[in-house]
């Protein structure tokens, strides 16, 4: 297996053991890390020597406010536009830690180190970062690149079975896309024995984020393409907007299965497919129906900032590794949800 892949000239992914390439990695930096209380008690040995701010855990942490914080951090700790930061953590973390670097003084690097399997295989790959504003998901953000993200599989080990299950929706989400392949090995493995074979899970966390980059790296701005990675993700993010209690990748898992069965009913996928799809996110146990209703599941998609007046893309699968986007409205769209 390949030990790295580039996104563009500046950006590159490493897959390998953080404490051999992360020390060499920053080595000409002064350097600042963000990370949360619950990966520094795991993971004590990746702060040692290095300076770093707590941010708090879940997304009514993922603010402007947290993004403050670290200003004033980064200012008390003399950081500059030479120094780089570090997120080491789950998606929030990189996401807002990714932010903050994109802005505090126009912009300085970033590197990240994903500690979550969703934030291996997505948070962390592509350049988008944000905060939430309202309880609306990623309202401001930039597109800024990580000078690198480095993806140990080992770091996964202290990993909460919920959490690592949620990140399984974005590895079945770009065998969807984009990766056949990877969908086969999928239905060969279930969720324990597939995080018992380390082997096999790298190759799947590589696998997933070579769909990303590959597309990242054809359309790094979403004017076209791009927006197929956004599949399950417009219900996703109602869902998550209307349910406090559920996580990211969970809600990926349902909004996949909602946008199956919409493509079903168009005639978009055959039945086969579609059945395999249902099958899969059932057997790394995605619950495939939603208890919100598709009426307030909608009026909370029209907040969505991709969605333009009563208009959104909306990703359907069309068979095993290929999807397709219709812009489509949403009026339309309940009446084909609700049927
Ligand atoms: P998270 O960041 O909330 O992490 C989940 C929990 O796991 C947290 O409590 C964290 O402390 C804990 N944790 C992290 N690593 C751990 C480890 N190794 N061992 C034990 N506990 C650990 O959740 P997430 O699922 O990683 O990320 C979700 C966020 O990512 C969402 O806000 C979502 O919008 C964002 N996201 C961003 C992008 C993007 O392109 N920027 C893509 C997908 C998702």
């Amino acid at each position: 297996m390949p030990q790295q892949i580039a996104i563009g000239s500046n950006s590159v992914i490493y897959f390998g053991r953080v404490m051999e390439l992360l020390p060499r990695l920053i080595a000409d930096y002064n350097t600042y890390v963000v990370s949360d209380k619950k990966v520094v008690k795991h993971h004590p040995e990746l702060f040692e020597n290095l300076a770093y701010s707590t941010i708090g855990q879940g997304e009514k942490h993922k603010t402007l406010k947290s993004v403050e914080n670290l200003y004033h951090d980064f200012i008390a700790h003399k950081i500059d536009r030479s120094s780089l930061i570090v997120g080491i953590g789950g998606g929030i973390v990189t996401d807002v830690a990714g932010f903050a670097a994109a802005t505090y003084m126009r912009g300085i690097a970033f590197g990240a180190v994903p500690t979550t399997l969703l934030a291996q295989v997505d948070a962390s790959v592509g350049g988008k970062t944000g905060v939430n504003i309202d309880n609306l998901k990623n309202m401001a953000g930039v597109f800024s690149q990580p000078r690198f993200v480095i993806c140990d599989v080992e770091l996964l080990d202290t990993l909460p079975q919920r959490e690592f299950c949620a990140g399984m929706a974005e590895v079945i989400k770009a065998a969807i896309i984009a990766d056949k392949e990877l969908f086969e090995i999928l239905e060969r493995y279930d969720i324990s024995t597939l995080r018992q074979d380390k082997t096999m899970l790298e190759r799947v966390i590589y696998r997933a984020v070579k769909v990303k980059a590959d597309i990242v790296s054809r359309d790094e701005r979403e004017a076209g393409e791009r927006r197929l990675l956004n599949l399950g993700h417009t219900m996703a993010h109602a869902i998550e907007s209307c349910d406090n209690n559920i996580i990211h990748g969970e809600a990926v898992g349902t909004g996949i299965a909602i946008a199956t069965r919409v493509a079903l009913d168009m005639g978009v996928i055959d039945e086969k497919s579609a059945q395999r799809i249902f099958r899969i996110l059932d057997q790394y146990r995605f619950s495939i129906d939603t208890p919100i209703p598709i009426k307030q599941l909608l009026d909370a998609a029209s907040h969505d900032k991709k969605c333009d007046g009563l208009d959104i893309w909306f990703v359907l699968p069309r068979r095993i590794g290929e999807c397709c986007q219709i812009r489509y409205n949403l009026q339309q769209l309940y009446q084909q949800i609700s049927k």
